[in-house]
């Protein structure tokens, strides 16, 4: 039996122990509060290391030398247990986790490898482990503040799918990186804010489906880009299974990107593949982060 300890650090913390890649007991958070918005957002680096520590230590607890494995699901680029950016985790950026992890660890008596993943990675992993199909392609777009897109098996790059060009329309300048054209910067929270100062996001999709003109544009060019996004990677990976999560993935209508998708991708070798709506939730992260960990002993 393999034992591997699965967090999740987003706006909150959430723990959990997995045998068998199959998740035990129960899931610790933090804060308490599942209600509480951008709990994180003020806590020091070094605090949260201190509480990402506490909760494994407290997981870890019935047994620590049981152990095999421990994995850390974090927003940002991620290599080799650094986290190089993490924009909406500022505190963490240029932090090495994994290290810094380890030695708090260490001190409370626990010897099993820390393993650092982006989290929309863990999701794709998490998808691809419940589903048994751990041994194909699983592609995970996370529709949010920010876009995220993740994929299992891990390979070594940067990935950041949510920061590529989508236009060549020079206007299109709402992304957080600053980039011009960039699907974030059409399909991200913030910056659907940006774009319509006068409504919210949850309202220009309300008007839109009530036949609002203006409204109903943006949302098709809103999920024009996200077929967009989607079409690339079709055609340097190959096509396969792609989901859809996140706390805003209830603005995305399937229908409406399959037919623009269907308009971007007519190689037939590349039309076979599927799309599906998950809805969002931390255990898919937490299991994808324990089993990522265990599949980093092997490398
Ligand atoms: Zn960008």
């Amino acid at each position: 039996m393999t034992t591997a300890i699965g967090v999740v650090m987003t706006e909150h913390i959430v723990a959990g122990r997995l045998e068998d890649h199959r998740l035990t007991g129960n899931l610790l958070r933090y804060p308490d509060d599942a209600g509480a918005l951008d709990a994180l957002a003020a806590v020091p680096g070094g605090e949260l290391v201190e509480l990402l520590a506490s909760q494994i230590a407290s997981l870890a607890s019935v047994d620590p030398a049981s152990v095999d494995a421990i994995g850390v699901a974090v927003p940002g680029i991620i290599r080799s247990g650094v986290v190089e950016d993490s924009p909406n985790l500022p505190q963490i950026k240029g932090m090495r986790l994994a290290e810094a992890l380890t030695k708090v660890l260490a001190a409370r008596g626990i010897a099993a490898p820390v393993h650092v993943a982006n989290d929309a990675d863990a999701i794709a992993a998490g998808v691809a482990a419940t589903r048994g199909q751990l041994n194909k392609l699983t592609r995970v777009w996370t529709i949010g503040n920010g876009i995220g897109y993740g994929r299992w098996p891990y390979v070594e790059g940067v990935w950041e799918g949510g920061h590529i060009t989508v236009t060549l329309d020079a206007k299109e300048r709402f992304c957080g990186c600053g980039g011009v054209g960039h699907l974030e910067g059409i399909m991200g929270y913030r910056a659907m804010r940006l774009r319509f100062l006068d409504l919210e996001p949850e309202e220009v999709f309300a008007l839109a489906r009530k036949g609002d003109d203006r409204c109903r544009e943006f949302v098709d060019l809103w999920h024009r880009a996200l077929a967009a996004g989607t079409a690339s990677f079709i055609h340097l990976a190959g096509p396969g299974r792609f989901y859809f999560t996140g706390h805003n993935v209830g603005f995305l209508e399937l229908s409406l990107l399959r037919g623009h998708l269907e308009s971007m991708v007519k190689m037939s070798p590349l039309q076979s593949y599927s799309l599906e709506i998950l809805p969002p939730d931390d255990e898919t992260a937490l299991i994808g982060a324990g089993v990522s960990a265990l599949r980093a002993l092997a490398w």
